[in-house]
C-alpha cells in the first residue's frame, strides 16, 4: 500500500529526501529535469517517499489525448510537431496529472521507449504502421521512478544505455527503432528518480556504472530515523482526517505555484558564481555536469524557500546532495568549509583556531591529510592541483536541506544539522590484518546463531 505523502513522518535522517522530491517536481513543472537518486539501507523508507509523492504532483496540460504528452505551445511528437496554432486550437488541450511511471526490472526495451503498435499494424478496418509510445515517451514532462537502480545498471545495461541518453542532456533524446518503421527521435523531458541500497549486491551504481550515477543531479542519502521522538511519531501517525489532508496538500500546491513563478527570475550573483568556478578548480570535479546540478539546484531551493535570488544558504543545502556521488567524502568537506567560512561577517570567523586533539592526529604535521588529498585527487583527476599546504582545522560537517520551518520536528533537525555527520570525517586506521585460512581458529570460522545474532 502506497502511503499518502503528507502522512509520512519527516524525520532528520529523510528531510533531505523530501526536500529534493518537492525541488525536483518544482523543476519537472519549470521544465528543467531535476534526477535524484535516493541511497539508503533497506528499511529507511526511501522507496516510500519517492512513490507517496505521486499524491502531491501538479498537473500539466497537454494536446487533447496525446500520449507523448505534447505541450500545446510546443508540441514535439511525430503526430502534433509541426502542427499551426488553428490545428492545435481544434484538437484542443486537457490537464492531467503530471505524468508518474515506474520502470521494472523485467520490462523490455520496446516497453520503456516504444515500438510499433501491433493494434494498429493489424486493425482489419485501417490497417497502419503507427508508434506506441514506451514507458519513457509517456513520461514526458514528468517522472519515471525506478527502484534498485544499481542492480538495473548490473543486469540491463541496454536499459542503462537509455537512461544515458535520455538524462543526457536538457532534454534529453529518446530514440525509438523498430523494424520496419524509420527511425524516429524525439525529445524528452523525462525526470528520473532512482533508489538504491549501496550496502547490498553489486554495490553503489558509482561502482558499476559511474557515468549513470553522474547522471543523477542530487544523490540524496537517506538513514534510519535514529531520535526516539521520530519513532513515536512512526509507531502513533498523527491522524489527518480528509480535511486536514487536504490542506496540507493544498499548502503543497501553493508552494509549488509561488515556486514557479519565482524559478522564471532565479539568478546567482558573481560572488556565488566566482566561488562555484573556484570549487570546480581547486577541488577537481570531474564534470561541468557537477556544477550545472548546483545551479539548477540551488535556483529551485532558493525558490521553493520563498526567494528571488539564490544566497549561500541554497548552496550549503544543495551542495552536499550534489557532490556526495561525486567527490571523496573529504573533498566535500573542505567545499562545505570554504562556503562556511567564506562569510563576509565577521562574528562568523571562528575566532579560535585551536587544532582538537583528534585533528591533530589526522594532520600528524599537516602531512597525512594533503598525502591522501593527493591521493584521491589523482584518483579522480589526474593533473588536479592540489591543496597539500592548506591547514585542516575544522571538520567538515553535513549540512541537510533545511525542513519547512514552525514545528518541533524542524528544530530537531536543525540541532541535528550541526552535529558532525560520522560520513564525511576521514578516519585514518589500520586495516584488519589478514590471516592464513589455518591460523584462524574453528570457533570463529563457524559461528552459531547466537554469535551471529550478537555480531548484528
Ligand atoms: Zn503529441
Amino acid at each position: 500500500m502506497v502511503r499518502d505523502y503528507v502522512s509520512l513522518v519527516r524525520h532528520p535522517d529523510n528531510a533531505s529526501l523530501f526536500q529534493a522530491v518537492e525541488m525536483s517536481i518544482l523543476a519537472a513543472q519549470s521544465k528543467v529535469p531535476l534526477h535524484i537518486h535516493a541511497e539508503g539501507l533497506r528499511g529507511t523508507g526511501k522507496t516510500s517517499i519517492l512513490r507517496a509523492a505521486r499524491s502531491i504532483v501538479p498537473r500539466i496540460e497537454r494536446v487533447r489525448g496525446c500520449l507523448y504528452n505534447c505541450d500545446p505551445k510546443a508540441p514535439h511528437c511525430p503526430k502534433h510537431a509541426g502542427l499551426d496554432e488553428a490545428a492545435l486550437a481544434q484538437l484542443g488541450s486537457e490537464w492531467i496529472p503530471m505524468p508518474f511511471l515506474e520502470i521494472s526490472h523485467s520490462a523490455k526495451v520496446a516497453t520503456i521507449v516504444g515500438g510499433i503498435d501491433l493494434e494498429k499494424l493489424v486493425s482489419r478496418a485501417h490497417p497502419e504502421a503507427a508508434l506506441l509510445p514506451g514507458t519513457l515517451a509517456q513520461a514526458h514532462r514528468g517522472i519515471v521512478f525506478i527502484d534498485e537502480i544499481n542492480r538495473l545498471a548490473d543486469t540491463s545495461p541496454e536499459l542503462a544505455d537509455i537512461l544515458l541518453d535520455v538524462m543526457g542532456t536538457k532534454p534529453g533524446r529518446l530514440q525509438i527503432e523498430d523494424p520496419g518503421l524509420p527511425k524516429v527521435e524525439i525529445s524528452s523531458l523525462v525526470t528520473v528518480w532512482a533508489a538504491s541500497n549501496p550496502d547490498e549486491d553489486p554495490g553503489p551504481l558509482e561502482g558499476i556504472r559511474r557515468q549513470l550515477a553522474d547522471r543523477f543531479d542530487l544523490c540524496v542519502g537517506v538513514k534510519r530515523p535514529t531520535s526516539h521522538a521520530t519513532l513515536m511519531a512512526i509507531l502513533q501517525p498523527e491522524a489527518l482526517d480528509e480535511v486536514e489532508t487536504g490542506k496540507v496538500q493544498q499548502s503543497i500546491a501553493a508552494r509549488f505555484m509561488g515556486g514557479l513563478q519565482r524559478m522564471a527570475k532565479q539568478s546567482l550573483n558573481s560572488e556565488l558564481l566566482a566561488f562555484l568556478a573556484n570549487v570546480y578548480l581547486d577541488h577537481g570535479l570531474e564534470s561541468l555536469r557537477a556544477l550545472e546540478a548546483i545551479t539548477l539546484a540551488a535556483k529551485v531551493h532558493a525558490a521553493l524557500g520563498g526567494k528571488n535570488e539564490v544566497d549561500r544558504e541554497d548552496l550549503r543545502a544543495v551542495i552536499p546532495l550534489a557532490l556526495k556521488h561525486r567527490v571523496a567524502p573529504h573533498v566535500l568537506g573542505d567545499i562545505m568549509e570554504v562556503l562556511n567560512n567564506s562569510r563576509s561577517a565577521p562574528e562568523d570567523v571562528p575566532e579560535a583556531k585551536e587544532v582538537a586533539p583528534q585533528e591533530s592526529i589526522l594532520d600528524a604535521g599537516g602531512n597525512n591529510r594533503g598525502f591522501l588529498s593527493r591521493l584521491f585527487g589523482s584518483l579522480r583527476e589526474p593533473g588536479a592541483e592540489d591543496k597539500e599546504a592548506t591547514p585542516q582545522t575544522v571538520l567538515p560537517v553535513s549540512t541537510p536541506a533545511p525542513m519547512p520551518l514552525g514545528n518541533e520536528e524542524t528544530r530537531r533537525a536543525l540541532i541535528d544539522a550541526n552535529l558532525v555527520n560520522p560520513e564525511l570525517v576521514t578516519i585514518i586506521a589500520p586495516p584488519n590484518a589478514a590471516l592464513p585460512l589455518d591460523a584462524v581458529s574453528e570457533s570463529r570460522l563457524v559461528m552459531g546463531e547466537v554469535e551471529l545474532g550478537r555480531d548484528k
